[in-house]
């Protein structure tokens, strides 16, 4: 299962083995982080418990906005995605019976790049991997962060095949391994500080085999919950319906999904869906949450392992990627050129960014549930906060910005 670096000690030798840097999860941040260090010439090694037929499929994100494509390109991590990814300018909001275009581009001459987020870890796997020698291991199983608080911290876990135990020393771990993950349970509580805000709400998130159903994203505003269309492929849209928290998938038959989506969807002048087979259905509960400082001794989490953002405003990866550039540069800084500089302003650099979306998620979430709770108030302001969008220019301007996170920093 390893791809063994020509540059790292024999992973099957039994001789104590040491990295700069041990990646935890191969994800679009571990496996971004590794690619910077390998740039840099920096051994690392990336563990990941997932196989990688797996991680090449696993479908979720497709919306990048354009610093972070702008990001992978600067790094030689984006030749396929600029071959390959669809450039949108425009979403699309229905309500009360009626199409409203938003042209983003227009007022901010920025993008958003639509590209499976399988497709980007598969092209990111192939560069770390198959190109630039990375030492990666799949399938891995109880992984154990040891020693985080000294100089010289390890990663212990057990490898698939023999079931055998290895010890990894490292100067560095990077905690990329998602929502889910054991970078972040290794933190002692006192040390951190996790904010979490529950949305309480469900998304039904599926994924159709068919061609999309409308030439942008469109949300869907309604009195009998929000809908949305993600164009993925052309072979492949992704749709959300609004659902309780914690609805059963199997509430929702193929019938019941297309009618909802149907009704939830319709305006005047508006082009009838492309239905098709659902491949994924899986009950979303939306909630956030931010851990601070994403920093503890020699470990760094990075992207969901750190903060997580519902779906809402496409977010998540754009993140992650962020997280992952900050932290590739600073470690490959700092490991070729002992600069510490930019491993010291990791965390504060990545929070701003990301309590920035944190902040614009519960508003657009607002903005398209507020119709169907039930609150005549909340219905009230929703129509507000749309108004305003496409009423004022400067309003609309301020919203794009946001929506496209716009910055040319990166
Ligand atoms: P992950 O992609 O979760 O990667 C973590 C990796 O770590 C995984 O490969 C996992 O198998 C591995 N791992 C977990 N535990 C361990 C362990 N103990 N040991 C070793 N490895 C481990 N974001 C957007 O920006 N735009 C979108 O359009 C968008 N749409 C989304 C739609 C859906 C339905 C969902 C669920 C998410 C969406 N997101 C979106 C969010 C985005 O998918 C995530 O934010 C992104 O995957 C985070 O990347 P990551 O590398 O931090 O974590």
């Amino acid at each position: 299962m390893a791809s063994a670096s020509p540059h790292s000690p024999d992973p099957d030798s039994g001789a104590p083995r040491h990295f700069p840097v041990v990646v935890v999860g191969a994800g679009p941040a571990g496996l971004t982080v590794g690619n910077i260090l390998r740039a840099a010439s920096v051994e690392c090694l990336v563990l990941e418990s997932e196989t990688r037929e797996f991680i090449e499929q696993r479908p979720r994100a497709g919306v990048l906005e354009e610093w972070a494509m702008r990001g992978l390109q600067r790094r030689g991590l984006a030749d396929r995605l600029l071959e390959r990814a669809q450039v949108h300018s425009e979403c699309e909001f229905r309500f009360a019976g009626e199409r409203y275009r938003f042209g983003y581009s227009e007022l901010t001459g920025h993008h958003h790049f639509v590209y499976p987020q399988p497709l980007l870890v598969t092209d990111l796997v192939r560069e770390y991997a198959d190109v630039r020698g990375g030492d990666i291991r799949f399938g891995v199983r109880e992984v154990r962060l040891h020693g985080l608080d000294t100089d010289r911290p390890s990663v212990s876990y057990t490898r698939p095949e023999t079931g055998r135990r290895d010890v990894v020393h490292a100067d560095f771990v990077a905690g990329c391994d998602g929502a889910r993950g054991v970078t972040r349970a290794s933190l002692p509580p006192e040390r951190v500080h996790v904010s979490r805000h529950d949305y309480g709400i469900g998304w039904l998130a599926l994924l159709a085999e068919a061609p999309p159903s409308n030439d942008c994203v469109v949300f869907g505003i309604h009195p009998d919950g929000f809908a949305g269309h993600m164009v993925r492929s052309p072979e492949v849209t992704r749709y959300y319906l609004e659902c309780p928290p914690g609805d059963d998938p199997d509430n929702w038959p193929h019938e019941r999904v297309w009618a909802e989506l149907r009704q939830r969807l319709a305006a005047a002048g508006a082009p009838p869906l492309t239905e098709g087979r659902l491949i994924e259905k899986r009950v979303l509960d939306m909630h956030n949450y931010v851990v601070e400082p994403m920093r503890f001794g020699r470990l760094f989490l990075a992207g969901d392992a750190a903060h997580l953002a519902a779906p809402i405003a496409a977010k998540g990866m754009n993140l992650a990627l962020r997280d992952a550039f900050l932290l590739g540069d600073g470690l490959a800084a700092y490991v070729t050129k002992g600069e510490t500089g930019g491993l010291n302003r990791y965390s504060e650099a990545c929070l701003g960014r990301v309590w920035d979306y944190q902040e614009f998620s519960p508003w657009l979430c607002e903005v398209y549930h507020g119709t169907s709770s039930g609150d005549p108030y909340r219905a009230g302001t929703t129509r507000a906060r749309l108004r305003r969008v496409f009423g004022s220019p400067a309003a609309a301007t301020a919203f794009a910005e946001q929506y496209l996170g716009k910055d040319s920093a990166l």
